[in-house]
Order: structure tokens, then C-alpha cells, then sequence
């Protein structure tokens, strides 16, 4: 449930009367602190927090490991991301990542810079929502550091997966004929961002406006705790289907469909009418004035996951409604394509969200 908007501001800014100064723990405290309520389930933590280094076994499998560093002012804003879904959110965007390998995520280390503007009781809430994501995706917390920023909140988290040899997808697999499928639905998260960033100017000139944000909350829900897709690669497991290429959706549609079709040598034609998306996405995109394929093509932060199969595997796959085929693949010449209702071709562009770009 998403209630806490603008309230973290405040609570920020009244940290000299009643809050906890980071000092008063020092670095060791710090950690221990933050870590004490976390526990360790899988057979493949060996040891975690409280040696040099965390010691993992993975009898037989393969290991996957993927990281993510997350920047106050570039990728969340603290006017209206809660310190407890931001901590959530740090964690999916990493498991998400394990299971476009079609792996399962088994552990995260997790590693913070702070400023002294945060006191204790907001790294707490930092931790509850990290604690919160690996009890509901079952990943143990076997390490990660803190130290100081002079700026922002910086958070880097590091996943660990395994996954059978076999098993294991990677962006390269796509061949020609093969079809193009998506789970959930696209678009949504932007969209969510876009009305908090509305709503932070409306709160700006009249800050004690409460908005009323109940017609959006799917949206902001996908924005500020997105949930990775841990149900597919089991989903898949189970139809018995194994997809030839498989990528999330973080920076948009369009620049992951262009990461396949680079990496697999091929092409590929995006149906615009096959796009999944919310009604709420549709009404929202209206009044904002967007164009609603655009939005999900380039939008991003949805973590649903982008895959091929072969042909010979659809109807395992066309009766379960978190699937969408959305296209087919072609070959390389005929490049990376939308299909637009009106029947018009034209060139996917990656104009995903890109902060090194923008800059
Ligand atoms: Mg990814």
C-alpha cells in the first residue's frame, strides 16, 4: 500500500531534536545495528555477515551475480520516495536482473553512502523496506558496507543467483521466427513518476495541499515498489518452456528489444496493437497528453521481463494471462521495427531513460 507521500521531508528536517546522530554508533555499531533482524535460509550461504567476506556453495550450479548503484538526485527523489520502499526498490531492480538469467536469486550484499542529514531512524526505515523485499523474495543478506557522503544517499546493491548450467538465458539466443514476448504490463511506472513529480510542484506552492492520488495508485505503486518478476522463470519452468533470449524492462521496451536484436544478430517486428497495457496507463496518458505506445516503449522501470520462444512453444504459453506475444522475430536486415496500427513500419529507436546520456 502506497500512503506516504511527502511526509519524509519533514521528518528529515527535524532530525536534531529527538533523532539518533550516525555518530554516536561509528561504522561497526552502524552495521550490526542495521543488520541484526536479518537471517540466513539458504543452503548456499555458507557464512555470511561478520567475517571478511561472506562464503558461498553452490553444489553443481552455476552462479550469477549482477549489481546496481542507486543515486539520490539521478535515480529517486527523496521529496516523495519513502526511505522503506526505496530500500525495496534497490533490491528488485537487482533480483530482477537474476531472473532475466532465468536463475533464482539466492543472496544481496548491500552497501550505502549517507550524508550526516540522515539520522539512524531513517537508515532504519532504509533496512526495514531491504528486509521487508528479501524475506518476501527469500534472498539472505550476507554483507555490504556503510560510509559517508558528503552529498546524497547513495545505495548499491549486489544480487547472487544460481541456476543449472542449461538453464541459464542470455540476451544472445533470439533466432529468426522466434516470438516476442512480455510479461505484465508497460508503461505504468513512468507514468506513476511523472504524477509524483506533478504533485511535489503542487506541494511546493501550497504545502499543506493533501493530493488525492487515489486514481493513480497502481501507477505509483509501480513507480515507487515495482515487484521483480521471481513467478516467471518458475511459471516457465513449469510450462516447460525455455525462453531462447530473455532481458528486463528497466530503461524501456524499445533500447531492451534493441539489446536482444543486438546481441542475437537478428531483427524483430514490434506489434504496436499487442502492447499491454493498463487502463489506468491509457486514462493517464490522455490527460497528460501522452502518446501511450511511446510511453511504454521508452518509459522504463516497469522490471517485467522481455523474452523470445521458439514457434513450437506458444501454445504452452497462450492461455496464461501474464504473457503477451508482442511480436516476432525477423531477420538482421530487416532490422528492429514497429508495427504501427496502421500498418506502418518504422525503426525502433532506444531512447530509454539513460542518465549518462542526459548529461
Ligand atoms: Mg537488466
Amino acid at each position: 500500500m502506497i500512503l506516504i507521500i511527502f511526509n519524509f521531508a519533514a521528518m528529515l528536517e527535524d532530525k536534531n531534536t529527538s533523532k539518533t546522530q550516525l555518530s554516536d554508533l561509528g561504522e561497526f555499531g552502524l552495521i550490526k545495528h542495521l543488520t541484526k533482524h536479518f537471517n540466513i535460509t539458504h543452503k548456499s550461504t555458507v557464512y555470511g555477515i561478520g567475517d571478511d567476506a561472506a562464503v558461498l556453495a553452490f553444489e553443481g550450479d552455476q552462479c550469477v551475480v549482477t549489481t546496481d548503484l542507486l543515486v539520490e538526485g539521478v535515480h529517486f527523489d527523496l521529496s516523495y520516495v519513502p526511505l522503506k520502499h526505496l530500500g525495496y526498490k534497490a533490491v528488485m531492480v537487482n533480483l530482477s536482473d537474476v531472473y532475466a538469467m532465468n536463475a533464482t536469486a539466492t543472496q544481496i550484499t548491500v552497501s550505502i553512502a549517507v550524508s550526516n542529514r540522515f539520522p539512524l531512524e531513517a537508515l532504519e526505515e532504509l533496512y526495514a523496506g531491504i528486509k521487508t523485499a528479501a524475506d518476501i523474495y527469500k534472498v539472505d543478506v550476507i554483507g555490504g558496507d556503510t560510509t559517508s557522503s558528503t552529498t546524497g544517499l547513495l545505495i548499491s546493491v549486489t544480487a547472487v543467483g544460481q541456476a543449472k548450467a542449461d538453464d541459464i538465458v542470455y540476451r544472445n539466443g533470439a533466432k529468426e521466427s522466434d516470438l516476442l514476448v512480455v510479461t505484465g504490463d508497460l508503461g505504468a511506472a513512468y507514468l506513476g513518476l511523472q504524477v509524483l513529480e506533478r504533485e511535489k510542484e503542487v506541494f511546493k506552492v501550497n504545502p499543506n495541499s493533501q493530493p488525492d492520488l487515489d486514481q493513480y495508485s497502481y501507477l505509483i505503486e509501480r513507480q515507487l515498489k515495482p515487484e521483480a518478476r521471481k513467478d516467471i522463470p518458475e511459471l516457465l519452468k513449469g510450462l516447460e518452456v525455455k525462453p531462447t533470449s530473455m532481458i528486463d524492462i528497466s530503461d524501456g521496451l524499445s533500447s531492451e528489444i534493441m539489446h536482444l536484436c543486438e546481441q542475437s544478430e537478428v531483427g524483430v517486428h514490434l506489434y504496436e496493437n499487442k502492447i499491454p497495457l493498463d487502463p489506468t496507463v491509457i486514462s493517464t496518458c490522455e490527460e497528460f497528453n501522452l502518446n501511450s505506445t511511446t510511453v511504454a516503449l521508452n518509459g522504463g522501470e516497469d522490471y517485467e521481463l522481455l523474452f523470445t520462444i521458439k514457434q513450437e512453444d506458444y501454445p504452452k504459453i497462450k492461455a496464461n494471462p501474464n504473457l503477451t506475444v508482442i511480436g516476432h522475430i525477423t531477420n538482421k536486415d530487416q532490422g528492429a521495427a514497429l508495427i504501427t496500427r496502421a500498418n506502418e513500419k518504422i525503426a525502433l529507436q532506444a531512447q530509454g531513460w539513460n542518465p549518462i546520456k542526459n548529461n
